[in-house]
């Protein structure tokens, strides 16, 4: 094998050992694709030549779910990390796998079919930020204020492609391993960046995962995906999300799926379902005239901007998604939408004043049982009217006040109520900005 594993390791033992700040805890960027998968079995094994004692820097694995990946990825995944973990343990490794989710008012059904967001095109990609780098960049965050300070590493390759090569030249301090991060005391190392991609399948090929069994469904998910990797996204110069990649099977940005059609191509036909849903949001999204609202959010009418989905849009995306669920559910187990996001888009669709149809309708219609959500539902109503009558001189107060609502509520189902200040506080700083513009 033309590439020197050995130097590899070397250079990584040495980063792990003599970096001046010991205690600044590493974060592997790990998506389950080929990229992330050989940098972390490099690392694991410069770990097994370190000498037990020294091992005291921590090193988290952190893996983003959008909640919209592609589900036969996220099995495979969600095997891979358990494995890890158990593995690391017994090896007493310092490694913790963190797992990293968007907020539940930013998940892509509660902005899509709550808030009646577009479908995701190139132009308006609303969903990277909020699915993929800022549930990272949170936790990044977390452990820099806990540790002072943190170092990134990632499976980036400067022959993945010219884009990344050029960010990583970009941010580069020369003859120096680390580059900056744009996070404050955040670094990113990136080991394998000189790594062809030949060398790294070789690799993968011959050497098997020291967390135990073969990277055999990695290549054939590979292979049969006919597709690349999403690698972990941490800011928005990552070209590869919404492209050839492992990532969202809802995500429209891409004009062809290849990964869900090379897989269902392949034998995985129950993902039918999720392919036509998945253009049924392309055809939401390019005939405007149809399924959007021609008023947009701000009260604005113009000739080629449209506004958000119309509430017959959002009520037919919800149906077909449970549908599908329906389904899936069956032979998969799998659930493409959870209660907490059916229970937040409820209250959206009372804050747009929808009455006419419920999410619990939708629900009960289709898996023929009780969701019952009546005692939310009569709650979120009479909030809803209460606002508006509270509010008839200032109507502009009802769109914010709802705002806050939603932000608290959010916190409510997700249990925790942690970050609720901060977010209320830097919604109160966007409305006196808007009345100050105004
Ligand atoms: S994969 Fe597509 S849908 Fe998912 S975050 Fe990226 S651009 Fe958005």
């Amino acid at each position: 094998m033309a590439l020197n594993i050995q130097f590899l390791e070397n250079e990584i033992i040495d980063q792990y050992l003599y970096d001046e700040h010991l205690t600044r805890p590493w974060i592997i960027g790990f998506s389950g694709g080929k990229d992330s998968t050989m940098l972390l079995q490099v690392v694991w094994n410069a770990l097994k030549r370190i000498e037990p004692a020294l091992l005291t820097r921590q090193i988290y694995v952190v893996c983003n779910d959008t909640l919209v990946e592609n589900p036969r990825i996220v099995k495979f995944i969600n095997r891979t990390l358990k494995k890890i973990q158990e593995e690391a343990n017994l090896n007493g490794f310092p490694i913790l796998v963190a797992q990293t989710t968007p907020r539940l008012d930013d998940t892509f059904w509660v902005r899509l079919i709550g808030l009646g967001y577009p479908a995701p095109n190139r132009f308006y990609r609303w969903c990277t930020e909020r699915l993929k780098i800022n549930p990272t960049t949170k936790l990044i965050t977390e452990k820099i204020s806990e540790n002072g300070a943190a170092i990134l590493l990632l499976g980036t390759r400067s022959d993945e492609s010219s884009n990344r090569a050029k960010s990583l030249k970009r941010f580069e301090i020369r003859g120096v391993r680390l580059r900056k991060h744009q996070l404050p005391n955040a670094h990113v190392y990136a080991p394998l960046k000189d790594v062809t991609t030949n060398e790294l399948w070789q690799y993968l090929n011959q050497v098997p995962p020291p967390w135990g069994g073969s990277h055999k469904e990695l290549v054939t998910l590979y292979r049969n995906a006919n597709s690349g990797d999403c690698p972990l996204v941490i800011d928005t110069s990552t070209p590869s999300c919404g492209h050839s990649r492992f990532g969202c099977w809802t995500c429209t940005v891409v004009n062809k799926d290849k990964s869900m059609e090379g897989l269902i191509e392949n034998g995985e036909e129950w993902m039918q379902p999720l392919a036509d849903i998945r253009n049924f949001l392309i055809e939401t999204r390019d005939n405007p005239e149809i399924w959007r609202e021609k008023k947009r959010r701000n009260g604005d009418i113009s000739e080629n901007l449209w506004g958000p989905y119309k509430f017959e849009t959002r009520v037919e995306i919800l149906r077909r998604i449970l549908l599908a669920q329906k389904e899936i559910r069956k032979t998969e187990g799998i659930d493409l939408i959870t209660h907490q996001e059916m229970v937040l888009i409820q209250y959206h669709w009372f804050r747009d004043c929808f009455f006419k149809t419920k999410v619990s309708d939708i629900y009960n219609q289709i898996f023929k049982v009780q969701f019952d959500m009546s005692k939310q539902e009569e709650k979120f109503q009479q909030e809803s009217e209460l606002l508006k009558k509270s509010c008839t001189t200032e109507p502009k107060d009802v769109a914010f006040i709802q705002d806050l609502l939603a932000l608290q509520k959010t916190k409510t189902l997700m249990i925790r109520k942690r970050g609720l200040q901060s977010d209320i506080e830097n919604r109160l700083d966007q409305y006196i900005d808007e009345l100050k513009e105004n």
